[in-house]
């Protein structure tokens, strides 16, 4: 008898497994740390739920607890968290590329596809976009050895006037931002200079393409641009 689709047997994670295991990756990664209270917020779910869910993840030996410090994703957690990124990503690109959806649409069918998708059909998409290493908004994808591209940069916001450096990645999360960015022309490999950093939270002066774009802070620290020099 045929084996059945690996997105149909039942040892592949649930799509709320899946969910939760990404956001203790990305609370890891931008916090160093993952707790019931802000696994609760990421998610928009009670606190008891959390808890709830976080002994699931321990049985099936995906975290670990930390005192103190919440949960920490195991070996087999980060695994299971690079292949829901990865597939998350590559859907991304696919999403864009060949069906031209904008960069502000993409993520929510991502959402969705990620959980449903097969690895034969992950594979193959992998393989039509040409093995890419980038998503459409610049995110790194992990790749099938397990590896992350490493991705190095500094956000806007942080950057001293004179820094000139090309925008490298921008936050996926708010599609309002998205548009908004690419309303100012602001895309991933655009060559940027910092011209001025308004106190008291103002908005960030760049020059870009020939001309003066005045970034909002909130919008300017979910850009990040390269640490390199610039073309002269
Ligand atoms: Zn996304």
């Amino acid at each position: 008898m045929p084996n059945p689709p690996d997105n149909l047997r039942s040892d592949r994670a649930s799509a709320s497994v899946e969910d939760y295991i990404k956001a203790v990756y990305r609370l890891q990664a931008e916090h160093g740390r993952a707790t019931t209270r802000d696994l609760s917020q990421a998610l928009g779910v009670q606190m008891a739920s959390v808890t709830g869910m976080m002994k699931q993840l321990h049985a099936a030996g995906y975290v670990d607890h930390k005192p103190y410090q919440g949960v920490e994703l195991t070996p087999s957690g980060e695994t299971l968290a690079l292949r829901v990124l990865r597939r998350h990503r590559l859907l991304e690109l696919f999403l864009h590329r060949t069906l031209g959806i904008a960069w502000d649409e993409v993520h929510e069918d991502a959402e969705r596809l990620e959980h449903a998708v097969s690895e034969r059909l992950i594979a193959k998409i992998d393989a039509f976009l040409g093995e890419p290493v980038f998503d459409p908004h610049g995110a790194p994808i992990p790749q099938n050895d397990g590896t992350v591209p490493e991705l190095q940069g500094r956000l806007l916001s942080d950057c001293p006037p004179g820094h000139c450096g090309q925008v490298l990645q921008v936050s996926d999360k708010d599609p309002a931002l998205l548009r908004h960015l690419a309303d100012l022309g602001i895309r991933i490999g655009l060559q940027v200079r910092v011209l001025d950093q308004a106190p008291f939270g103002g908005p960030v002066r760049l020059q870009a393409a020939g001309r003066q774009i005045d970034l909002g802070r909130q919008a300017a620290e979910r850009v990040l641009v390269s640490v390199g020099s610039c073309e002269p």
